[in-house]
């Protein structure tokens, strides 16, 4: 499948309400299900085996979305078949005290994939321009008053692209993923955590609030992705109201993305094959 029409690299204007929030007319469910998808994850682990051999680079997924876009659901899908040695997935919740007494990506940093790794952000520094936006969480924040400027969304903008690019320039791959939902469809995913008991648990009554805020948080999206996407760090602004749609291609970006990166098992050095010749040997005349 082909991804780059969800691709966004920056410098033009997004306007969400242009993007689809439903699946591709010509793609069959069933089909992507029993065989399309294994198959991207089978195609996944081989290359994540070689980039863990590699032991250079690392690739950073980071992923965005409202309540109940199915960040969890990627997560789980596109995860599966990879090795857990090699990968790691960090959510971030609200800032604690410890998180606040720093900037607002100390906590991101520590959290980075190391060389080898694939690291999945389930939400990330991305919401300090999306709900601190929204609410305004920088007023009365430990951010010293003076700080707070008319243009510190610009400033924040582009902190963020320096950040990415200064990891883009030490080995770190980032794709971005915006889970795009319809409000229709997430007023149906919300009804149903109430109405099913096994998916209560889901359910949290602050999904309300921030829901009515929706058309806030569509135009702080907006300039997100439109000062945030660059060529090296593009975000992908995905189709989430069919959820085997959403996870399939997640799966085709992760996997474009390392068929690019080419990671290769490292050959090993001369010296290093005469000592393997010498141990083999040696084992073979060993009882
Ligand atoms: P779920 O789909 O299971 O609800 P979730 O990602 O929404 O998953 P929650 O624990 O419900 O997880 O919510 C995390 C909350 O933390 C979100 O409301 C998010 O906006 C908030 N949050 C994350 N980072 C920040 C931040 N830097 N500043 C303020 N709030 C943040
Ligand atoms: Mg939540």
């Amino acid at each position: 499948m082909k991804t780059e029409q969800y691709r966004v690299t920056g410098g033009k204007k997004v306007i969400l309400k242009e993007y689809p929030t439903s699946a591709e007319q010509s793609l069959d469910k069933d089909k992507v299900i029993s065989s399309l998808m294994p198959e991207n994850i089978r195609k996944m682990a081989g290359l994540q085996e070689k980039l863990y051999a590699e032991n250079t680079r690392s690739l950073l997924i980071v992923l965005q979305a409202m309540d109940a876009a199915g960040k969890d659901g990627v997560i789980r899908h596109v995860m599966t078949g990879l090795n857990p040695q090699g990968t790691q997935v960090v959510s971030f919740k609200v800032p604690s005290s410890e998180e606040n007494d720093h900037d607002y990506l100390w906590r991101i940093v520590k959290a980075l994939p190391r060389r080898g790794e694939i690291g999945i952000f389930n939400r990330s520094h991305y919401e300090e321009v999306l709900v601190s936006r929204v609410h305004d969480l920088v007023r009365g924040s430990q951010l010293p008053p003076e700080l707070v400027t008319e243009d510190i969304w610009q400033k924040r903008y582009r902190q963020i692209r320096d950040f990415e690019r200064y990891l883009t320039e030490n080995g770190t791959r980032i794709i971005k993923i915006y889970l795009h939902v319809s409000k229709q469809e997430q007023r149906q995913r919300l009804l149903d955590r109430i109405n099913e008991p096994e998916k209560n648990w889901k359910f949290s009554s602050g999904d309300i609030q921030e829901r009515r805020q929706w058309k806030k948080y569509q135009d702080a999206y907006e300039q997100m992705l439109e000062h945030t996407a660059s060529p090296d760090a593009p975000w992908f602004i995905v189709p989430a109201d069919n959820k085997w749609f959403a996870r399939y291609l997640v799966s085709q970006i992760v996997l474009d993305t390392l068929k690019e990166m080419d990671p290769k098992i490292p050959e090993l050095p001369e010296s290093e094959k005469t000592m393997l010749q010498e141990c083999r040997e040696i084992l073979e005349k060993d009882e």
